[in-house]
Protein backbone atom coordinates (compact mmCIF):
# COMPACT_ATOMS: atom_id res chain seq x y z
CA UNK A 1 0.00 0.00 0.00
CA UNK A 2 1.30 3.38 -0.91
CA UNK A 3 -0.27 6.31 1.39
CA UNK A 4 -1.26 9.41 0.13
CA UNK A 5 0.86 12.29 2.11
CA UNK A 6 -0.23 15.71 1.92
CA UNK A 7 1.60 18.74 3.53
CA UNK A 8 -0.34 20.89 6.04
CA UNK A 9 0.21 23.26 8.60
CA UNK A 10 -2.34 23.25 11.74
CA UNK A 11 -2.14 26.61 13.66
CA UNK A 12 -0.59 25.53 16.79
CA UNK A 13 -3.23 27.15 18.60
CA UNK A 14 -5.23 24.16 17.73
CA UNK A 15 -2.91 22.06 18.54
CA UNK A 16 -2.97 20.45 22.14
CA UNK A 17 0.17 21.34 24.17
CA UNK A 18 0.38 18.56 26.30
CA UNK A 19 -0.80 16.11 23.31
CA UNK A 20 2.38 17.52 20.96
CA UNK A 21 4.86 17.53 24.44
CA UNK A 22 4.09 13.62 24.68
CA UNK A 23 4.43 13.21 20.51
CA UNK A 24 7.91 15.47 20.89
CA UNK A 25 8.94 12.99 23.74
CA UNK A 26 8.21 9.85 21.92
CA UNK A 27 9.92 11.10 19.00
CA UNK A 28 13.23 12.22 21.01
CA UNK A 29 13.24 8.64 22.05
CA UNK A 30 13.89 7.51 18.36
CA UNK A 31 10.48 6.17 17.75
CA UNK A 32 7.55 6.91 14.82
CA UNK A 33 4.68 8.57 16.51
CA UNK A 34 1.71 10.26 15.49
CA UNK A 35 -1.15 12.00 16.15
CA UNK A 36 -4.04 9.58 14.78
CA UNK A 37 -7.83 9.29 14.87
CA UNK A 38 -10.52 11.87 15.30
CA UNK A 39 -8.12 14.48 16.29
CA UNK A 40 -6.54 14.89 12.36
CA UNK A 41 -10.31 14.19 11.33
CA UNK A 42 -12.31 17.36 13.09
CA UNK A 43 -8.82 19.87 12.29
CA UNK A 44 -9.03 19.37 9.06
CA UNK A 45 -12.91 19.67 9.38
CA UNK A 46 -12.00 23.00 11.28
CA UNK A 47 -13.81 21.28 14.40
CA UNK A 48 -12.34 21.97 18.20
CA UNK A 49 -10.95 18.31 18.77
CA UNK A 50 -12.14 16.28 21.59
CA UNK A 51 -9.25 14.67 22.65
CA UNK A 52 -5.99 13.96 20.97
CA UNK A 53 -4.89 10.56 20.29
CA UNK A 54 -1.64 8.97 19.55
CA UNK A 55 -0.30 6.32 18.11
CA UNK A 56 3.46 4.92 18.18
CA UNK A 57 5.81 2.12 17.06
CA UNK A 58 7.36 2.21 20.40
CA UNK A 59 5.66 -0.82 22.97
CA UNK A 60 3.68 0.11 26.09
CA UNK A 61 6.62 -0.62 28.44
CA UNK A 62 8.86 1.69 26.16
CA UNK A 63 6.24 4.82 26.51
CA UNK A 64 5.71 4.45 29.92
CA UNK A 65 9.13 4.61 31.02
CA UNK A 66 9.54 7.80 29.28
CA UNK A 67 6.81 9.66 31.11
CA UNK A 68 7.40 9.92 35.21
CA UNK A 69 3.80 10.55 35.54
CA UNK A 70 2.03 7.73 33.09
CA UNK A 71 0.22 4.29 33.97
CA UNK A 72 0.07 1.20 31.79
CA UNK A 73 -4.10 0.54 31.27
CA UNK A 74 -6.23 -1.83 29.54
CA UNK A 75 -6.54 -5.56 29.67
CA UNK A 76 -7.77 -6.73 26.16
CA UNK A 77 -5.34 -4.36 25.00
CA UNK A 78 -2.35 -2.30 26.51
CA UNK A 79 -2.59 1.52 26.18
CA UNK A 80 -0.46 4.55 27.96
CA UNK A 81 -1.95 6.98 29.57
CA UNK A 82 0.06 10.33 30.21
CA UNK A 83 -0.92 11.86 33.28
CA UNK A 84 -1.14 15.98 33.20
CA UNK A 85 -3.61 16.51 36.10
CA UNK A 86 -6.41 14.76 38.16
CA UNK A 87 -8.69 14.71 35.07
CA UNK A 88 -6.87 15.52 32.23
CA UNK A 89 -4.29 12.62 30.35
CA UNK A 90 -3.50 11.81 27.06
CA UNK A 91 -3.72 8.47 25.74
CA UNK A 92 -0.80 6.99 23.88
CA UNK A 93 -1.73 3.13 21.65
CA UNK A 94 1.11 0.92 20.12
CA UNK A 95 0.54 0.40 16.94
CA UNK A 96 -1.25 -2.76 16.28
CA UNK A 97 -2.65 -5.54 14.05
CA UNK A 98 -6.68 -6.47 13.89
CA UNK A 99 -6.07 -9.98 14.26
CA UNK A 100 -7.73 -11.21 17.38
CA UNK A 101 -6.46 -14.89 18.56
CA UNK A 102 -9.82 -16.64 19.41
CA UNK A 103 -10.44 -19.64 21.85
CA UNK A 104 -12.43 -22.80 20.22
CA UNK A 105 -15.63 -21.17 22.04
CA UNK A 106 -15.01 -17.94 19.86
CA UNK A 107 -14.07 -16.31 23.09
CA UNK A 108 -10.93 -13.78 22.37
CA UNK A 109 -8.44 -14.48 24.00
CA UNK A 110 -6.32 -12.19 22.86
CA UNK A 111 -5.89 -9.03 20.19
CA UNK A 112 -2.91 -7.37 21.60
CA UNK A 113 -0.94 -8.30 18.47
CA UNK A 114 1.67 -5.53 18.08
CA UNK A 115 2.09 -4.35 14.21
CA UNK A 116 3.25 -1.40 11.95
CA UNK A 117 1.25 1.60 10.52
CA UNK A 118 -0.39 -0.05 7.97
CA UNK A 119 -1.54 -2.69 10.11
CA UNK A 120 -2.72 0.01 12.39
CA UNK A 121 -4.61 1.70 9.73
CA UNK A 122 -6.44 -1.31 8.89
CA UNK A 123 -7.74 -2.25 11.92
CA UNK A 124 -9.24 1.18 12.29
CA UNK A 125 -13.35 2.03 11.33
CA UNK A 126 -13.49 4.22 9.06
CA UNK A 127 -11.79 6.14 6.53
CA UNK A 128 -12.24 9.12 7.85
CA UNK A 129 -10.75 7.85 11.56
CA UNK A 130 -7.55 6.45 9.97
CA UNK A 131 -5.38 9.79 9.16
CA UNK A 132 -2.46 9.91 10.50
CA UNK A 133 -0.70 13.81 11.37
CA UNK A 134 2.71 13.64 11.36
CA UNK A 135 3.57 16.92 13.69
CA UNK A 136 7.19 17.51 12.49
CA UNK A 137 6.86 17.14 8.84
CA UNK A 138 3.52 18.75 9.13
CA UNK A 139 1.88 15.94 6.88
CA UNK A 140 -1.48 14.03 6.85
CA UNK A 141 -0.64 10.26 5.80
CA UNK A 142 -3.57 8.43 4.67
CA UNK A 143 -3.78 4.55 3.26
CA UNK A 144 -7.28 4.66 2.67
CA UNK A 145 -8.82 7.93 1.07
CA UNK A 146 -9.46 9.20 4.50
CA UNK A 147 -8.75 12.91 2.93
CA UNK A 148 -11.36 12.10 -0.26
CA UNK A 149 -13.86 11.27 2.40
CA UNK A 150 -13.95 13.88 3.96
CA UNK A 151 -13.94 16.13 1.35
CA UNK A 152 -16.91 14.38 0.20
CA UNK A 153 -18.40 14.22 3.48
CA UNK A 154 -18.69 10.37 2.93
CA UNK A 155 -18.44 7.44 5.61
CA UNK A 156 -16.88 4.40 4.26
CA UNK A 157 -15.65 1.19 6.60
CA UNK A 158 -12.22 -0.06 6.32
CA UNK A 159 -12.71 -3.31 4.56
CA UNK A 160 -16.06 -5.19 4.70
CA UNK A 161 -19.18 -3.91 6.23
CA UNK A 162 -20.60 -7.18 7.38
CA UNK A 163 -17.35 -8.52 9.14
CA UNK A 164 -16.00 -5.26 10.63
CA UNK A 165 -19.40 -4.41 12.59
CA UNK A 166 -19.59 -8.04 13.31
CA UNK A 167 -16.12 -8.14 14.94
CA UNK A 168 -17.62 -4.75 16.87
CA UNK A 169 -21.02 -3.89 16.54
CA UNK A 170 -21.15 -0.24 18.40
CA UNK A 171 -18.61 0.72 15.04
CA UNK A 172 -22.76 0.51 14.28
CA UNK A 173 -23.66 3.47 16.59
CA UNK A 174 -20.33 5.40 15.89
CA UNK A 175 -21.09 5.65 12.18
CA UNK A 176 -24.57 7.07 13.12
CA UNK A 177 -22.90 9.57 15.05
CA UNK A 178 -20.05 10.53 13.03
CA UNK A 179 -22.72 10.98 10.40
CA UNK A 180 -24.91 13.78 12.30
CA UNK A 181 -21.66 15.09 13.80
CA UNK A 182 -19.90 15.57 10.46
CA UNK A 183 -22.74 16.45 8.28
CA UNK A 184 -21.96 13.06 6.32
CA UNK A 185 -23.62 10.64 4.60
CA UNK A 186 -23.10 6.67 5.05
CA UNK A 187 -22.45 4.50 2.36
CA UNK A 188 -24.36 2.40 0.86
CA UNK A 189 -22.63 -0.56 2.71
CA UNK A 190 -22.85 0.93 5.64
CA UNK A 191 -26.74 1.69 5.49
CA UNK A 192 -27.52 -1.79 4.42
CA UNK A 193 -25.30 -3.42 6.80
CA UNK A 194 -26.46 -1.30 9.72
CA UNK A 195 -30.08 -2.28 8.97
CA UNK A 196 -29.53 -5.70 8.21
CA UNK A 197 -27.49 -6.33 11.85
CA UNK A 198 -28.69 -3.85 14.20
CA UNK A 199 -29.12 -6.30 16.54
CA UNK A 200 -26.16 -7.34 16.92
CA UNK A 201 -26.09 -4.46 19.11
CA UNK A 202 -27.22 -6.27 21.75
CA UNK A 203 -24.59 -8.53 22.91
CA UNK A 204 -22.13 -5.79 24.24
CA UNK A 205 -21.66 -5.15 27.70
CA UNK A 206 -24.19 -2.46 28.90
CA UNK A 207 -21.21 -1.20 30.78
CA UNK A 208 -19.44 -0.39 27.60
CA UNK A 209 -22.36 1.07 26.27
CA UNK A 210 -23.42 3.42 28.96
CA UNK A 211 -20.13 4.97 27.94
CA UNK A 212 -21.26 5.31 24.25
CA UNK A 213 -24.41 6.56 24.71
CA UNK A 214 -23.44 9.84 26.39
CA UNK A 215 -21.19 10.54 23.59
CA UNK A 216 -24.40 9.90 21.65
CA UNK A 217 -26.49 12.33 23.22
CA UNK A 218 -24.21 14.91 24.89
CA UNK A 219 -23.59 17.49 21.67
CA UNK A 220 -24.91 19.75 19.73
CA UNK A 221 -26.56 17.27 17.55
CA UNK A 222 -28.20 14.42 20.10
CA UNK A 223 -31.64 15.07 18.36
CA UNK A 224 -30.80 14.19 15.26
CA UNK A 225 -28.50 11.21 15.88
CA UNK A 226 -31.89 9.87 18.17
CA UNK A 227 -33.58 10.03 15.18
CA UNK A 228 -30.99 7.91 12.58
CA UNK A 229 -30.90 5.08 15.75
CA UNK A 230 -34.29 4.75 15.51
CA UNK A 231 -34.57 4.60 11.58
CA UNK A 232 -31.56 2.03 11.66
CA UNK A 233 -33.47 0.17 14.23
CA UNK A 234 -30.54 0.62 16.56
CA UNK A 235 -32.48 2.49 19.45
CA UNK A 236 -34.78 0.02 20.42
CA UNK A 237 -31.44 -2.02 21.56
CA UNK A 238 -29.89 0.61 23.71
CA UNK A 239 -33.80 1.98 25.05
CA UNK A 240 -36.13 -0.75 24.20
CA UNK A 241 -38.74 0.89 26.36
CA UNK A 242 -38.31 4.49 25.31
CA UNK A 243 -40.43 5.77 22.32
CA UNK A 244 -40.49 8.78 20.50
CA UNK A 245 -41.82 11.88 21.61
CA UNK A 246 -42.11 15.54 21.82
CA UNK A 247 -40.79 15.73 25.66
CA UNK A 248 -37.59 13.51 24.53
CA UNK A 249 -37.22 15.66 21.44
CA UNK A 250 -37.48 19.32 23.08
CA UNK A 251 -35.35 17.41 26.13
CA UNK A 252 -32.56 16.94 23.52
CA UNK A 253 -32.87 20.11 21.61
CA UNK A 254 -32.18 21.62 25.09
CA UNK A 255 -29.14 19.63 25.92
CA UNK A 256 -28.01 20.66 22.37
CA UNK A 257 -28.47 24.29 23.32
CA UNK A 258 -27.23 23.99 26.52
CA UNK A 259 -23.85 22.39 24.98
CA UNK A 260 -23.70 25.57 22.70
CA UNK A 261 -23.99 28.18 25.41
CA UNK A 262 -21.16 25.83 27.62
CA UNK A 263 -23.82 25.34 30.33
CA UNK A 264 -23.45 21.50 32.32
CA UNK A 265 -25.44 18.81 31.13
CA UNK A 266 -25.84 15.64 33.22
CA UNK A 267 -27.00 12.34 31.98
CA UNK A 268 -29.04 12.29 34.28
CA UNK A 269 -31.85 14.25 33.05
CA UNK A 270 -31.36 12.44 29.89
CA UNK A 271 -32.17 9.04 31.05
CA UNK A 272 -35.17 10.24 33.67
CA UNK A 273 -36.76 11.84 29.94
CA UNK A 274 -36.03 8.98 28.15
CA UNK A 275 -37.24 6.09 30.76
CA UNK A 276 -40.27 9.06 32.07
CA UNK A 277 -43.12 7.35 30.14
CA UNK A 278 -42.58 3.80 30.59
CA UNK A 279 -42.05 4.61 34.30
CA UNK A 280 -46.19 6.45 33.67
CA UNK A 281 -47.21 3.64 32.52
CA UNK A 282 -45.86 1.11 34.57
CA UNK A 283 -47.18 3.05 37.59
CA UNK A 284 -50.71 3.03 35.97
CA UNK A 285 -50.76 -0.69 35.84
CA UNK A 286 -49.52 -0.87 39.31
CA UNK A 287 -51.69 1.72 41.54
CA UNK A 288 -54.51 -0.40 40.18
CA UNK A 289 -53.73 -3.28 42.56
CA UNK A 290 -51.04 -0.68 45.46
CA UNK A 291 -53.08 1.45 46.71
CA UNK A 292 -50.32 3.76 48.27
CA UNK A 293 -49.32 6.44 45.43
CA UNK A 294 -45.58 6.31 46.92
CA UNK A 295 -44.79 2.52 46.89
CA UNK A 296 -46.57 2.16 43.53
CA UNK A 297 -44.09 4.98 42.38
CA UNK A 298 -41.26 3.10 44.09
CA UNK A 299 -41.92 0.31 42.32
CA UNK A 300 -42.59 1.29 38.73
CA UNK A 301 -38.92 3.22 39.03
CA UNK A 302 -37.60 0.52 40.07
CA UNK A 303 -38.70 -1.87 37.71
CA UNK A 304 -38.29 0.13 34.37
CA UNK A 305 -34.86 0.72 35.66
CA UNK A 306 -33.69 -3.09 36.01
CA UNK A 307 -35.17 -3.20 32.79
CA UNK A 308 -32.76 -0.79 31.30
CA UNK A 309 -29.69 -1.70 32.89
CA UNK A 310 -30.36 -5.04 30.84
CA UNK A 311 -29.37 -2.81 27.83
CA UNK A 312 -27.44 0.01 28.87
CA UNK A 313 -26.42 0.19 32.41
CA UNK A 314 -26.61 3.11 34.42
CA UNK A 315 -24.16 3.84 38.22
CA UNK A 316 -26.28 3.84 41.27
CA UNK A 317 -26.00 7.19 41.91
CA UNK A 318 -27.48 8.38 38.70
CA UNK A 319 -30.49 5.71 39.30
CA UNK A 320 -30.43 7.28 42.42
CA UNK A 321 -31.30 10.89 41.02
CA UNK A 322 -33.39 9.63 38.26
CA UNK A 323 -35.76 8.67 40.94
CA UNK A 324 -35.69 11.85 42.87
CA UNK A 325 -36.65 13.82 40.08
CA UNK A 326 -39.36 11.28 39.53
CA UNK A 327 -40.56 11.38 42.69
CA UNK A 328 -40.29 14.93 42.88
CA UNK A 329 -42.63 15.77 39.97
CA UNK A 330 -45.69 15.09 41.76
CA UNK A 331 -44.86 17.07 44.70
CA UNK A 332 -44.14 19.79 42.38
CA UNK A 333 -47.67 19.35 40.61
CA UNK A 334 -49.46 19.60 44.28
CA UNK A 335 -47.89 23.31 45.19
CA UNK A 336 -48.77 22.46 48.70
CA UNK A 337 -48.15 26.09 50.69
CA UNK A 338 -46.45 24.27 53.51
CA UNK A 339 -44.20 22.12 51.27
CA UNK A 340 -42.78 25.16 48.98
CA UNK A 341 -39.99 26.26 51.10
CA UNK A 342 -38.96 22.74 51.76
CA UNK A 343 -38.94 22.13 48.13
CA UNK A 344 -37.19 24.87 46.98
CA UNK A 345 -34.05 24.46 49.46
CA UNK A 346 -34.17 20.61 47.54
CA UNK A 347 -30.78 20.06 46.22
CA UNK A 348 -32.42 18.56 43.16
CA UNK A 349 -35.19 21.11 42.64
CA UNK A 350 -33.32 22.34 39.63
CA UNK A 351 -33.51 19.70 37.95
CA UNK A 352 -37.24 18.32 38.70
CA UNK A 353 -38.38 22.21 38.28
CA UNK A 354 -36.33 21.78 34.70
CA UNK A 355 -38.25 18.18 34.06
CA UNK A 356 -41.33 19.57 34.76
CA UNK A 357 -41.05 22.79 32.67
CA UNK A 358 -40.00 20.89 29.82
CA UNK A 359 -43.32 18.55 29.97
CA UNK A 360 -45.52 21.86 30.41
CA UNK A 361 -43.88 22.67 26.94
CA UNK A 362 -44.42 19.43 25.81
CA UNK A 363 -46.36 16.21 26.75
CA UNK A 364 -48.29 17.82 29.53
CA UNK A 365 -49.40 21.31 28.62
CA UNK A 366 -51.62 21.69 31.33
CA UNK A 367 -49.29 21.81 33.74
CA UNK A 368 -48.25 25.08 32.18
CA UNK A 369 -49.71 26.99 35.22
CA UNK A 370 -47.72 24.83 38.00
CA UNK A 371 -44.47 25.31 35.74
CA UNK A 372 -45.10 29.61 35.87
CA UNK A 373 -45.84 29.04 40.03
CA UNK A 374 -42.29 27.58 40.28
CA UNK A 375 -40.34 29.73 38.30
CA UNK A 376 -41.68 32.69 40.42
CA UNK A 377 -41.31 30.77 43.59
CA UNK A 378 -37.77 30.35 42.59
CA UNK A 379 -37.28 33.92 42.00
P1 LIG B 1 -14.67 11.43 19.05
O1 LIG B 1 -13.51 11.57 19.98
O2 LIG B 1 -15.13 12.69 18.40
O3 LIG B 1 -15.77 10.65 19.65
P2 LIG B 1 -12.92 9.63 17.66
O4 LIG B 1 -12.91 9.16 16.25
O5 LIG B 1 -11.71 10.33 18.17
O6 LIG B 1 -14.21 10.54 17.81
P3 LIG B 1 -12.43 7.78 19.77
O7 LIG B 1 -13.37 6.86 20.47
O8 LIG B 1 -11.75 8.85 20.53
O9 LIG B 1 -13.26 8.39 18.55
O10 LIG B 1 -11.37 6.84 19.06
C1 LIG B 1 -10.17 7.31 18.49
C2 LIG B 1 -9.84 6.50 17.22
O11 LIG B 1 -9.70 5.12 17.53
C3 LIG B 1 -10.93 6.56 16.16
O12 LIG B 1 -10.81 7.71 15.34
C4 LIG B 1 -10.68 5.27 15.40
O13 LIG B 1 -9.58 5.40 14.52
C5 LIG B 1 -10.25 4.32 16.51
N1 LIG B 1 -11.43 3.58 17.05
C6 LIG B 1 -12.19 3.93 18.11
N2 LIG B 1 -13.15 3.03 18.34
C7 LIG B 1 -13.01 2.07 17.41
C8 LIG B 1 -13.69 0.85 17.12
N3 LIG B 1 -14.74 0.47 17.84
N4 LIG B 1 -13.24 0.12 16.08
C9 LIG B 1 -12.17 0.51 15.36
N5 LIG B 1 -11.50 1.63 15.57
C10 LIG B 1 -11.90 2.42 16.58
MG1 LIG C 1 -11.39 10.97 20.05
Amino acid sequence: MKPIRQSIEFDKKFLDKDALKVVNTIHKAGFEVYLVGGCVRDLLLGLEPKDFDIATNAKPEQVHKLFKRSRLIGRRFRLVHVMFSARKFIEVATFRSGQVQTAKSGVIVRDNCYGNLEDDVVRRDFNINALYYDIHKHEVIDYVGGLKDLEAREIHIIGEAKLRFSEDPVRMIRAVRFGEKLGAELSDEVKNCILDQASLLSNISPARLYEECIKLFHNEYGFEVYEQLEKYGLLKHLFKQTHKNDFIKKALLNTATRIKQNKPVTPVFLFAVFLWQAQNERFVMIKKKQRSFYLAMTQASEEVIINQIKQVSLPKWLTARIKDIWIMQSKLEKMHPKKVDDLLQNPRFRMAYDFLLLRSQSINPELKDVAKFWTKAQQ
